[in-house]
């Protein structure tokens, strides 16, 4: 992962992440809300050259598995191995910040990053989609002990969250808020952020397109 943050800068991340978003996945998870799955995309890229090998879409509607990341991770090793990178050479983008299931899943197939546009407290309390936080909380016990005691004490939501390790020697998982903090000239800092508000509205409005469709009010 490191080596695809020493090839690129923050904006030729945020380029290739964002159109990615707007022209392979949205369009799928736009069909895929309305045929009754959920909103999460994902998308497999080289770091070399940034380029998409595999974007998808959640597939709930198939089976309950079929997150967007687990979808594309299946769809990806359905290439032949010798017509697909070595996922090593790849980066693996989601919109949301992936759940249990899934970031267990993208590191079981041999990823070392993951980058995300929504973090788990936008899907909870934006989305209103409480099964990640809820399974790290019911299962992993993650509100126990300090992260519950931080919460009580500074009251805020954020300390509810999972503390996995961001970077590692296994993982470095990055948001589009990192890269974005990363951009160090304002004015374009501030034309990215407009890019990014761009793509959460063009969600927002799928987010209505799901709960109208599931008969959520
Ligand atoms: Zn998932």
């Amino acid at each position: 992962m490191t080596d695809a943050l020493t090839l690129h800068s923050p904006t030729a991340l945020l380029d290739a992440l964002c159109t990615c978003i707007n022209e392979d996945i949205h369009p799928l998870s736009a069909r895929a809300v309305a045929a009754g799955s959920k909103l999460f995309g994902a998308a497999i890229l080289r770091k070399s050259d940034l380029s998409v090998v595999y974007a998808d879409t959640n597939q709930e509607r198939g089976s309950p598995l079929w997150h967007g990341e687990t979808w594309t991770l299946k769809q990806f090793f359905e290439i032949p191995a010798d017509q697909r990178p070595p996922v090593t050479d790849c980066l693996f983008l989601t919109t949301h910040e992936p759940c249990s299931l899934c970031l267990s899943a993208i590191l079981w197939s041999g990823f070392d990053n993951f980058i995300y546009m929504y973090t788990y407290e936008e899907t909870h309390y934006v989305f209103e989609c409480h099964g990640d936080l809820d399974i790290f909380n019911d299962v992993f016990n993650v509100r126990e002990a300090e992260t519950a005691r931080q919460a009580s004490l500074d009251g805020t939501l954020a300390q509810i969250r999972p503390q996995y390790k961001l970077r590692s020697s296994r993982l470095v998982a990055l948001s589009f808020a990192e890269l974005l903090a990363a951009i160090t000239d304002k004015k374009t800092q501030s034309e990215y952020l407009t890019k990014v508000e761009q793509i959460k509205r063009s969600y927002g409005r799928l987010s209505e397109a799901y709960r109208r469709n599931m008969g959520v009010e």
